[in-house]
């Protein structure tokens, strides 16, 4: 990389101000903030960055999804954009990192770059993609981007369709608009996400910087186990067909299993329901949902295969009938090698540790390597909490990762790969 692009650094005050700005907003109070996508604390959040990006001087643009970016165009024509972001959404009681933080490094390594005077052969764009975290339909803005998104998928959207139609009011969006944000892959240069890990392993092997080389893959099935009702004062336990016992007994070795057996992959049962579901009646029926995740296909296929078997072992020992009905799966996704070396080489000119991880959640990365090269980078998490207003990185770890983020686009929007 040419030497004046090196000592490029992310302005430290600024990022750090902006980043305490925006956890004010939606702030729960005890450390964390409540913006589930389209509430009025998150869009007020939007409110906020869009002020930061015309502040910079930075062109603000918003697409039918509701996407909002700032962009700074280079002087070449017709050339693609590298996009840079995250999102700005929350989980309800979540964690002032997941999100917020690689949307504010995107918007600081814009300002760098631009107040740097760089002409650069490749546009930029800072991107906040909406309704990342579930509330309406779930990486909402990236697959709109991707172009992943039907109409059929918004008539049954995750969050339901009366809380999409609410959310989207209140946006000043439509479902047509949100089809319409559909970008042609030939436009965009990559993308690149800084997130926080969301788990321990950074933090446990003292290391700066995870490259993120796959997206776990995951399968989900509905399970149901069933027996007899019978009167609860009167059968004998000897006699029952106890619908509760096969999937009690399911989830406790499941989970001995996977942690026993199957390293880096989970076993996640979330919901369980009993019918009918009264203290005097012995559980006829237990349906409960099974979510695997693992990172690579063969283990993913072989934990899918062994989970099975296990709940029909336990089905028959109960003396139950068991039912599987699958849900979905999606193969682990790799993260763009190229890129992948371009944060690994950005790391090391910084002199700062990195390890290769794979992620064990979502992220609209994964979304947006459907249409361009597109990489992550992970910082630590202390205690690996997330989701929870525990949720902390030190800021010289959000500094290291937001000046990764500079070094990788500078690398990446000149072209050198590695
Ligand atoms: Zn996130």
């Amino acid at each position: 990389m040419e030497d004046k692009f090196s000592d490029l650094r992310i302005n430290a005050e600024r990022f750090q101000q902006d980043f305490e700005a925006i956890s004010h907003i939606g702030s729960s109070g005890d450390g964390g903030v409540d913006r589930p996508a389209f509430s009025d604390a998150h869009l007020a959040a939007r409110t906020w960055f869009r002020q930061r990006i015309e502040d910079a001087g930075l062109t603000f643009r918003l697409d039918g999804a509701g996407n909002h970016s700032g962009f700074l165009k280079c002087s070449a024509e017709n050339a693609p954009t590298l996009l840079l972001g995250s999102h700005l959404d929350s989980v309800p009681k979540g964690g002032r990192f997941d999100g917020a933080l690689g949307v504010l490094a995107a918007l600081e390594v814009l300002r760098v770059i631009h107040e740097a005077g760089l002409h650069l052969p490749t546009n930029l764009e800072a991107i906040d993609f909406s309704d990342e975290e579930g509330r309406l339909v779930g990486l909402m803005g990236s697959n709109a981007v991707a172009g992943s998104l039907s109409e059929k998928d918004l008539a049954k959207p995750a969050g339901g369709r009366s809380a999409l139609l609410d959310g989207l009011l209140r946006a000043g969006l439509n479902e047509a608009g949100i089809l319409s944000a559909k970008r042609d892959p030939s436009t965009l240069a990559g993308f690149l996400e800084l997130h926080i890990e969301q788990g321990p392993r950074l933090e446990q092997e003292s290391l700066d910087i995870g490259v993120v080389t796959t997206m776990t893959g995951i399968c989900l099935y509905n399970l149901k186990f069933t027996g007899r009702a019978d009167h609860s004062g009167t059968t004998p336990m000897h006699q029952r067909l106890d619908a509760s016992l096969g999937a009690s007994n399911f989830v406790l070795s499941a989970s001995t299993m996977v942690t026993e057996k199957f390293l880096n992959c989970t076993v996640n049962v979330g919901s369980i329901e009993l019918m009918p579901g009264a203290s005097n009646i012995v559980p006829q029926c237990a349906s409960l949902i099974l979510e695997l995740r693992a990172p690579e296909l063969d283990t993913l296929n072989r934990l899918e295969s062994t989970l099975l078997e296990l709940a029909n072992h336990k089905a028959g020992y109960h003396k139950l009938k068991l039912e599987a009905e699958f849900i979905e799966k999606h193969p682990p996704n790799t993260m763009d090698i190229g890129v992948q070396g371009v944060i690994r080489n950005a790391a090391s000119s910084l002199g700062l540790s990195h390890i290769n991880l794979y992620s064990g959640a979502f992220h609209d990365a994964e979304v947006i390597a459907r249409i361009c090269p597109a990489g992550m980078i992970f910082v630590p998490s202390q205690g690996g909490a997330s989701h929870s207003p525990r949720e902390f990185t030190p800021w010289k770890d959000c500094m290291n990762g937001a000046n990764v983020l500079l070094n990788a686009t500078l690398r990446l929007a000149t072209s050198q790969i590695n």
